[in-house]
């Protein structure tokens, strides 16, 4: 009964994602898998401490990715993913790339330092799922006539490191941009006490 639970056939997903999970070999969910896709669903919030290689981004986007189903033509992104760095980025848009096979989801990915132009350009295509920077999310908002206000699930991805290296302030400024109705999810390797008040 236990292995029954821990199977990704099991969780209700779609057919779109158990091919690709299967395409990837991902024949047993991780540990953090089995605990987080079922709470994700659920719609609940959740605070996981969580390292890389854990399995963790695909912890959050296959549920992320199984309840925005497909490309939405209301404008304005659904699902808003924070991020500290480039190399987390890479990473995160590799599993989303992967994972979003055989929908017509669509995202986007704006970070610091290189190809502004670029990026700003693939926010015309209405994506469903924005990862970003903290820092980029505000000169956005700022620059351009993008809004949260569509946002239902925001996730904090590697909180510690964010706090580190200052985004606070930043992070606030976005949660009072997006809805209070939204589903949050914060993960982080550590919780230090500035996190845990937050
Ligand atoms: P992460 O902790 O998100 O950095 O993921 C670490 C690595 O584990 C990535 O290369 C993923 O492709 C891989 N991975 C994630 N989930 C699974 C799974 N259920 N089975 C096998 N590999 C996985």
């Amino acid at each position: 009964e236990l292995l029954e639970k821990l199977d990704f056939a099991k969780m209700g997903l779609s057919d779109a994602l158990l091919e690709n999970l299967s395409q990837l070999n991902y024949t047993k969910p991780t540990h953090i898998q089995t605990k987080i896709i079922p709470l994700f669903l659920e719609g609940k919030d959740i605070v996981a401490c969580s390292k890389t290689g854990s399995g963790k981004t695909a912890a959050y986007m296959i549920p992320l990715i199984n309840k925005l189903k497909c490309h939405s033509g209301v404008i304005g992104t659904r699902a808003l993913i924070l991020i500290p760095s480039r190399e987390l980025a890479l990473q995160t848009s590799k599993c989303i790339r992967e994972l979003i096979r055989g929908t017509d989801l669509k995202y986007a990915i704006v970070i610091g330092g290189h190809d502004y132009e670029g990026q700003f350009d693939s926010l015309a295509s209405n994506p469903d799922i924005l990862i970003a920077t903290p820092g980029r999310v505000m000169e956005i908002l700022q620059e351009t006539k993008f809004t949260l206000t569509k946002v239902e699930h925001l996730v904090i991805d590697e909180a510690d490191a964010l706090f580190e290296m200052g985004f606070a302030p930043q992070i606030r400024e976005i949660l009072k941009r997006v809805s209070t109705k939204r589903q949050t999810m914060l993960l982080s390797a550590t919780i230090p006490a500035e996190l845990s008040q937050f």
